[in-house]
């Protein structure tokens, strides 16, 4: 599906499937999810077909972040019932992807919503020692990033 010929978003892009649009411009379409987690759930693409977020260039992941900050601002002076506002974005199948288009899900929330992360067991602060063996080994990467380049940076 790398040419996004089958991608349901690719769909809505091209008007072959409906959507309720509340934003577009000419990188980013914000659509409301079929399946609202809470009233007003929107979901925010890319316009070009990409299945996850390392395929987005610098422009394309900024265009994201502010489409999506302004959705949320938009969220809380609107007339749905907004509190407050999570950005998620599920990245890889084993992160929740289902769709494997990029997409950014900003949800309006409010107390008793009945919305929430379930917390993994044994939730709980951890040592420095794990914490630094675990910084490590990203930091491992992103010095290798900046010396040879595995990554489009800012
Ligand atoms: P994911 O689990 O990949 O982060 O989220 C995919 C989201 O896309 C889900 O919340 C799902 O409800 C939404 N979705 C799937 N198919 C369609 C569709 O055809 N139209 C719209 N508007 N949303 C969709
Ligand atoms: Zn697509």
């Amino acid at each position: 599906m790398t040419d996004g010929l089958e991608c349901v978003f690719c769909a809505i892009l091209a008007g072959r499937a409906e959507a309720s649009v509340v934003y577009e411009d000419p990188s980013t379409l914000a659509f409301l999810d079929i399946n609202p987690m809470v009233p007003g759930h929107t979901l925010v693409i890319p316009k070009t077909h990409r299945p996850n977020l390392a395929g987005l260039d610098s422009a394309q992941m900024a265009a994201l972040i502010q489409v999506g900050n302004r959705i949320a601002s938009a969220m809380r002076l609107s007339a749905l019932r907004c509190e407050g506002v999570n950005l998620f974005l599920a990245d890889g199948a084993a992160a929740g992807q289902e769709v494997m288009h990029v997409h950014l899900h900003v949800i309006p929330r409010f107390a008793g919503d009945g919305f929430g992360l379930r917390l993994p067991p044994g939730y709980g602060r951890q040592s420095r020692r794990v914490l630094e063996q675990q910084a490590q080994l990203l930091r491992h990467v992103l010095e290798d990033e900046t010396s040879g380049g595995i990554h489009k940076g800012p």
